[in-house]
């Protein structure tokens, strides 16, 4: 079975856009037909990326990989990224857009940061808020949300390590996490790690983010 959680489809529709759902097909070639219909791309959250994508060994903490996501998100996120069409990643979808881009990730937060880092594997509800980012000034997360501090949701164990070329950080959590990355050269690259999806019935300005993918999707036509 093959699936996307409601609350992307839903969030799409509310900000203006048509969803369309990408199986993880076996060829790159027939992933790339699909796309040439689309205006844009979100890459959803999911399970952990093999580390073979960015020259690891897989560690003790990493969890479940799925070769055939890896393979459909990293094409996804590629097609999009040489063409300028507006991407934006959510969570597992943050960390494929900078595996994708040349970045390295996190394995597992907590066994490489020797546990020193926040609960990001939160045990609140899945929409709750339950800890803090800092946003860098003049960032495009700042003209979305139009803030520079906000509390987001938790649902990772892995992490952006190195921002890929070309991108930055533009958003860390107080133990340093990297919680978004925007690209410099495209004209909407961005990965956050939380799941604004979950948030937006909740803390409305979350929607901000859907509506500008949408918004740059359609300026792209
Ligand atoms: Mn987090």
């Amino acid at each position: 079975m093959y699936y996307v959680k409601e609350a992307y489809v839903r969030c799409i529709e509310a900000a203006g856009g048509i969803p369309l759902l990408v199986p993880p097909l076996q060829a790159e070639g027939d992933i790339q037909e699909i796309l040439k219909s689309v205006d844009g791309v979100l890459l959803p959250g999911g399970v952990d990326i093999d580390p073979v994508h960015f020259g690891e060994e897989p560690r003790e903490g990493l969890g479940r990989v799925e070769p055939s996501w890896d393979r459909l998100e990293l094409a996804a996120a590629r097609y999009a990224l040489v063409r300028d069409l507006p991407i934006l990643g959510i969570c597992r979808g943050a960390q494929v857009l900078n595996v994708a881009a040349g970045g390295s990730l996190y394995q597992d937060i907590s066994s490489e940061t020797r546990g020193e880092c926040l609960q990001h594997s939160q045990k609140a509800p899945r929409w709750y808020a339950t800890h803090s980012i800092k946003i860098e000034r003049e960032s495009l997360l700042e003209k979305m949300l139009g803030m520079q501090a906000v509390r987001v949701n938790s649902h990772h164990h892995q992490a952006v390590k190195m921002p890929a070329p070309g991108f930055r950080a533009t958003a860390v959590s107080a133990d340093g996490i990297i919680e978004c990355i925007e690209s410099e050269h495209h004209r909407f690259a961005c990965g956050v790690q939380w799941h604004p999806e979950l948030m937006v019935e909740h803390y409305p300005e979350q929607m901000e983010i859907f509506r500008h993918l949408v918004r740059c999707a359609a300026e792209a036509k």
